[in-house]
């Protein structure tokens, strides 16, 4: 599995060269850039970390239903898109459910994920009114009493595994139907990883961000940019252009787009920003107290890993963990056998993962 899961990261980064940048995804939000979290390559993937909490933010937690539940609810684009996808959806959520159980008192969370509830009349069950009108805010299911915010799942290939927005959009900065997303592609149904891959996903809808681009990160793990795959043909655009370098390139929350290079913005430290109605907004993202490796929102070493080297050795993967990482650790000069190791995926929600559900949707 591990041989196929590389093949796939090796086509599907390939592919996710061409994708549009992450917040100015324009199909997401007319004019408006979308709280959008486009992953750089096939995901494998204590403490959390979170743009949704701050009262500032584009983005907030998902709101309370009347009896004080969040039902965050989704639908599907198509019935191919059900199909293809509800198993693994409701595989996705259950890894979830496996941590945080049923929301309550004594579990501390309000959460819950689910179809949007059908009225039995209605006969076409789907986000869009007709397959002919395709996933635009015009063909919306308005009919059906679907809610705008209502998360559309659709199978397409955006180049990437999978890509979903982040937390929930504040109607007054954007209303659209739509506007909510997972997005899955076309292959992913089959495979034993998809289903972490697409938890993964399901904790950005919660407002989560990826573990390992916290401020902290670098006492626990290392990140080197030159072992992502595609860096040479980034590297030659860049010199050619002259504008930037490439430390510029690999640090950067957005750069990378410019160069067709969409691994350093799903690995840098930098700031988050998004525009609104022509405000600019920097996000305010809050930290859980403890760095978690065994988070789900944590890549493995296989995430923009270059297939053609050698596999398991940690001087060629993009992100390895320190032996001796700690709080407060000072990471030595260079990446040894001795001193790193490899990131496994994690298949579970971590303890800490469940903490941050808490912390978003608190009892
Ligand atoms: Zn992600």
């Amino acid at each position: 599995m591990r041989l196929l899961l590389l093949l796939l990261l090796t086509v599907l980064a390939a592919a996710a060269r061409a994708c549009p940048p992450p917040f100015n995804n324009f199909r997401f939000a007319g004019n408006d850039t979308a709280a959008l979290i486009q992953e750089a390559m096939l995901e494998n993937g204590l403490g959390w970390t979170e743009a949704a909490s701050h009262f500032q933010n584009p983005i907030q937690p998902w709101p309370r239903d009347s009896d004080g539940i969040v039902r965050i609810k989704y639908c599907f684009a198509t019935p191919d898109d059900r199909q293809n996808f509800k198993i693994l959806i409701d595989q996705a959520w259950n890894v979830w459910k496996t941590g945080i159980k049923n929301p309550g008192h004594s579990r501390g969370h309000r959460l819950i994920f689910q179809e949007f509830n059908w009225n039995p009349a209605v006969e076409w069950k789907y986000c869009y009114k007709d397959l002919a009108g395709g996933s635009t805010p015009a063909n919306w299911n308005h009919g059906a009493n679907l809610p705008t915010e209502t998360i559309v799942i659709i199978g397409e290939d955006v180049g990437v595994f999978a890509q979903s927005t982040l937390g929930y959009t504040l109607p007054a900065l954007n209303n659209a139907a739509g506007r909510h997303k997972v997005n899955i592609h076309p292959s992913a149904g089959g495979s034993g990883f998809s289903v972490p891959l697409l938890a993964h996903e399901l904790g950005h809808v919660w407002g989560l961000l990826h573990e390992h681009q916290r401020s902290d990160r670098d006492h626990y793990v290392h990140f080197e940019c030159s072992n992502l795959v595609g860096y040479n043909q980034a590297r030659q655009l860049v010199e050619q252009q002259g504008q930037h370098t490439m430390d510029e390139v690999c640090t950067s929350e957005t750069l990378g787009w410019k160069y067709n290079f969409a691994g350093p913005p799903n690995f840098s430290k930098e700031s988050r920003k998004s525009t609104y109605h022509g405000q600019d907004y920097v996000w305010h993202v809050a930290e859980g107290p403890f760095y978690d490796v065994a988070s789900i929102m944590h890549y493995a070493s296989g995430h923009g890993f270059d297939a053609s080297r050698q596999e398991g050795n940690v001087q060629n993967h993009p992100l390895t963990m320190w032996k001796g990482r700690w709080p407060g650790f000072q990471p030595p000069g260079q990446v040894t056998q001795d001193n790193s190791e490899i990131i496994n995926l994690n298949y579970r929600v971590s303890n800490l993962d469940v903490f941050a559900v808490k912390h978003l949707y608190p009892w």
